[in-house]
């Protein structure tokens, strides 16, 4: 089993508040990993920490045994390390394609935007457009669609640079509750078809229960519990955790 995300003793403070204290914990090659807890509890900027959007005050992030604590966004994507935002990224004003043709992988960013987007990159959108179920919409500006398409839209513009880690910052909030089964089921289908590995924070217990073989819980900036699902759903320190920020 090959470690593939490395998090050890990391600490993260803004002024006087330490949003991560000490926090360790390893993703394996083709898990799904919940992180969870309150809100407030530092999971985003476990996340930020983790891709090099902002610098860790101590301890190390490895990825793939590659030292990437230092490194910034841009380097640490080229190794295959993504994430996706809680407030979706995409371009309102350009159509889906447009959104997935910056997202290739080839890092010439807005410039394949004015050609450039090769055959093979074309129908690898097209794949993956169909794959998340937006096919139709394809050449629909971002902003015309749904809340929860464009997380779709999205989470197929982080699969078309072919990651092999994803971080998924509450991929399900604000998505209509009988929208929500799809979205797992293409997650599910992401690991298990395209091999992609998935960190996923996840505020809906029923999802997270549904989707992740292993869960991490936060809580405070502290990691609070680690566990199978099963374990975690029941663990007291979890329950009093919610309940007490509730
Ligand atoms: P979660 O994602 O679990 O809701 P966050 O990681 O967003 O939690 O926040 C953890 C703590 O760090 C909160 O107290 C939050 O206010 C604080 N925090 C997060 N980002 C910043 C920032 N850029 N500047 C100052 N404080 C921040
Ligand atoms: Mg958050």
């Amino acid at each position: 089993m090959t470690t593939l995300l490395q998090v050890s003793n990391c600490t993260k403070r803004f002024g006087g508040v330490v949003a991560n204290e000490g926090i360790s914990l390893t993703v394996n090659e083709g898990e799904i990993v919940g992180l969870i807890g309150p809100n407030g509890s530092g999971k985003t900027t476990l996340f930020s920490s983790i891709v090099g959007a902002h610098p860790v005050d101590e301890g190390s992030v490895q990825f793939d045994g590659a030292e990437i604590t230092r490194m910034n966004v841009p380097s640490v994507a080229r190794l295959g390390l993504l994430r996706t935002f809680q407030q979706t990224r995409i371009y309102g004003k350009m159509t889906c394609m447009q959104n997935m043709a910056i997202s290739a992988p080839t890092g010439r960013g807005l410039k394949s935007m004015f050609g450039g987007f090769t055959a093979d990159e074309v129908t690898r959108a097209e794949e993956l457009l169909d794959f998340v179920g937006l096919s139709s919409k394809r050449f629909l500006r971002g902003g015309e669609l749904s809340f929860g398409q464009q997380k779709l839209l999205e989470f197929a513009m982080a699969l078309m640079a072919r990651p092999r880690l994803l971080l998924l910052d509450e991929p399900t909030a604000g998505i209509n509750p009988t929208l929500i089964n799809g979205l797992i089921d293409r997650l599910k289908r992401a690991n298990a078809q395209l091999g992609i590995t998935l960190l996923v924070i996840e505020h809906n217990m029923r999802v997270i229960m549904n989707l992740a073989s292993r869960i991490y819980c936060l809580a405070h900036g502290r990691l609070l519990a680690e566990g199978a699902p099963e374990d975690i759903q029941s663990d007291q320190r979890v329950i009093d955790a919610y309940l007490g920020a509730g």
